[in-house]
């Protein structure tokens, strides 16, 4: 019987699907599988929108339907949990499988605490990540490094450190991630302060990191995470829709090395990102970025993207909330800032999507991700692990 921390190499029994799919198909074929056998109502992923670069959700019910999903998008700017929130009530009247990003699944587990979605009713599909890209920026710099149409790259992945980039005429070209990140290219400034590469928190994480061998880039390294992934995972092995082996355990040591590895680099990013404001304290924190947070429009975009927002009724709207919240004022009173980190900043995953959004440029995702630092220091709460306990400043909500 699979169990929890149990691994494999798996890839797809369908000949279609493992080819479309972006390591061996093993995740679009446990999609199809859940789907088929009534498991959950409908699939959460993602399908590529105008261009590569665009990353769009889609709510499959057909399991036929789910192929067209297949495949690794890295310019999405897209954070599921919003989704599950906003448009399926937080999956509280249907079961859904979901494929998340780690950014996604710590989200999903804050919703999860806060009762903003049913545990019981999603299974989460993980998928390891070393870091998305911007897209804008992603084009740019498919013109000005890899000297390529950016409407010709038909593939991009990460490994050892270098960003490689394949165009439809078959072309490979590699570049260290170093030296477009030092260049202001390269992944999302979120994403290079991020620790968290494999979801371990979803009930399964697959990545392609540590399969070596005959099926190097062929199948996906699984690591069970929950006893809810086991048994998904043992149902479809009894099926016979997932071809699983061991894996090498030479790929297994890789696998964490390579981790480890973007552990580092991460921490490197986050020396860098707030080194002239090491050692202050949360406050202060805020005081630091008092110029960047006076180009505030009030526009509400980074409310609106957080995926840890969720009350209907918001005390920053203009007839809301406490009088010591001035109204009216452009740029809003500090304490508007205030007010949103009170009710997010302890459940805030670095997923970056307040900054993408913001017109100001305000780095918002650098500021929350350092005081969410602070608070995981001083007292000890790690968002997007764990059971039942609420965040420090839970706000339940009737609404
Ligand atoms: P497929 O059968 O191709 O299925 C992939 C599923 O993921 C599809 O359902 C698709 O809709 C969904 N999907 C695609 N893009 C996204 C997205 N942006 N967000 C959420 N869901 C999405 N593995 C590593 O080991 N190391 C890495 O550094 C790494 N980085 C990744 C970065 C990103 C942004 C993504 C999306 C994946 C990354 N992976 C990484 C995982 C790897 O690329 C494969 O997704 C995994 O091995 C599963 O392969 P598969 O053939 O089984 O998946």
């Amino acid at each position: 019987m699979i169990k929890a921390n149990d691994m494999f190499y798996a890839k797809s029994s369908d000949a279609e699907i493992a080819e479309a799919g972006e390591y061996g198909g093993a995740v679009t074929t446990l999609l199809k599988f859940l789907l088929s056998e009534g498991i959950v109502d409908a699939v959460l992923a993602v399908e590529e929108g105008s261009d590569l670069y665009d990353a769009v959700p889609i709510l499959i019910e057909d399991p036929e339907k789910v192929v067209g999903a297949a495949g690794s998008l890295h310019f999405g700017t897209l954070n599921l949990a919003k989704v599950v929130t906003r448009y399926l009530n937080g999956a509280q009247d249907m079961k859904i499988a979901v494929t998340v990003k780690p950014c996604d699944a710590m989200t999903m587990v804050e919703l999860m605490k806060r009762e903003k979605v049913n545990a019981d009713n999603v299974i989460m599909v993980g998928l390891n990540c070393g870091g998305t890209m911007p897209p804008v920026k992603g084009r740019q710099m498919m013109e000005k490094f890899y000297e390529v149409d950016p409407d010709s790259v038909v593939k991009e992945e990460i490994a050892k450190g270098k960003l490689i980039v394949e165009t439809e005429d078959g072309t490979e070209k590699e570049i260290p991630i170093d030296v477009l990140e030092d260049e202001g290219f390269g992944r999302r400034t979120n994403c290079r302060r991020c620790e968290v590469n494999i979801p371990r928190m979803a009930d399964l994480a697959c990545g392609n990191w540590g399969v070596i061998g005959p099926l190097a880039g062929k199948a996906t390294f699984i690591e069970v995470c929950s006893p809810k992934g086991a048994e998904v995972l043992e149902k479809a092995k009894e099926a016979g829709v997932l071809d699983l082996e061991a894996p090498i355990p030479k790929g297994i040591e890789i696998r964490e090395k390579i981790d480890g590895a973007m552990v580092k680099l991460a921490d490197k990013w986050q020396n860098k990102d707030w080194e002239d404001v090491a050692g202050r304290e949360i406050l202060s924190v805020l005081t630091g970025y008092k110029d960047d947070f006076s180009r505030c429009l009030k526009c509400y975009g980074c409310r609106e993207a957080c995926p840890i927002c969720y009350c209907e009724d918001c005390c920053l709207e203009a007839n809301n909330g406490p009088d010591w919240l001035t109204k009216g004022e452009l740029p809003p009173s500090p304490m508007f800032h205030m007010e949103r980190m009170l009710h997010m900043v302890e459940s805030c995953t670095n997923c970056g999507q307040c900054e993408e959004v913001c017109p100001a440029e305000i780095p918002l995702a650098k500021i929350w991700h350092e005081v969410n630092t602070k608070i995981k220091n001083t007292f000890g709460y790690t968002k997007g692990v764990g059971e039942g306990k609420p965040p420090i400043a839970y706000f339940s909500s009737e609404k």
